[in-house]
């Protein structure tokens, strides 16, 4: 079934432009150097149609896509590009650390002694539905991901260099993109969430969605000394502004 979806474009130097897709509760990016393109996520199970009928919008192909990069292996950012890289047959590149995450062999999601911690806020019940309907209680595996470790760019479409933030997953990466001018950061720092009190900006994920919520804040750190000036997160809007500065402010 399709979902209502919302892109924004970032044009770049030449042909290049980075694509924000917001889909209900979730959020994904693509990064296009000409015809190529870097997908980065790609929602709950449920989103996986979502996913091919955005790089439609944008006028490009299944076959454009020349690989992925995954944030981290939770169902809402696994979900839909696992199912759509099985589909169309491309590699999926995530932080060494994750690859046991992503394979299964270990779990990270929220526990339900997490969920019962969130159900006090206003918008938990409403989210849940939500997700559930998304496929969030089903499990989508990458057997084979391509690793990577360190912070150089990889050789995929857009250049992407990695900026490790592990906490909220225990091999969670971020990306820089557009020559460094953009922040991907996927739930190391997000600008909105359907659980969330504090409205729209730069924030935290609340603790319980953190496998590891000491670490997740103290990732934080590694975003200092960025010189990104776009933040395009995990869930929430776009957020224009110094991400170094906004770090200073949480
Ligand atoms: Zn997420």
């Amino acid at each position: 079934m399709a979902h209502p979806i919302t892109i924004d474009t970032l044009p770049g130097a030449g042909r290049s432009a980075t694509h924000l897709v917001q889909c209900g509760p979730a959020n994904w990016v693509m990064l296009q150097d000409g015809d190529d393109l870097t997908l980065i996520d790609g929602g709950y199970p449920g989103n996986a149609d979502d996913v091919e009928e955005s790089i439609a919008r944008i006028g490009r192909s299944m076959g454009d896509v020349q690989g992925a990069l995954l944030t981290h292996a939770h169902v809402d950012h696994l979900g839909g590009l696992a199912i759509v890289a099985k589909r169309h047959g491309f590699s999926i590149y995530l932080d060494e650390i994750e690859a046991a995450h992503a394979r299964g062999d270990v779990d990270e999601q929220i526990s339900p002694v997490g969920i019962c911690r969130l159900l006090p806020r206003r918008g938990t019940l409403p989210w849940l539905a939500t997700v559930v309907r998304l496929g969030a209680l089903g499990h989508q595996h990458v057997a084979d991901p391509v690793t990577f470790a360190g912070d150089q760019p990889l050789d995929l479409p857009g250049a992407p260099k990695p900026v490790a933030t592990h906490g909220h997953t225990d091999g969670h990466s971020s990306f820089l993109a557009a020559d460094g001018e953009i922040l991907i950061s996927g739930d190391a720092l997000i600008t909105a969430h359907p659980t969330s009190s504090r409205g729209t900006g730069p924030q935290l994920l609340p603790d319980p969605f953190h496998h590891d919520a000491a670490a997740a804040h103290a990732a934080l750190t590694n975003f200092s000394s960025l010189d990104a000036t776009v933040l395009i997160p995990g869930h929430g809007p776009i957020h224009r502004g110094s991400v170094a500065a906004a770090i200073a402010q949480l």
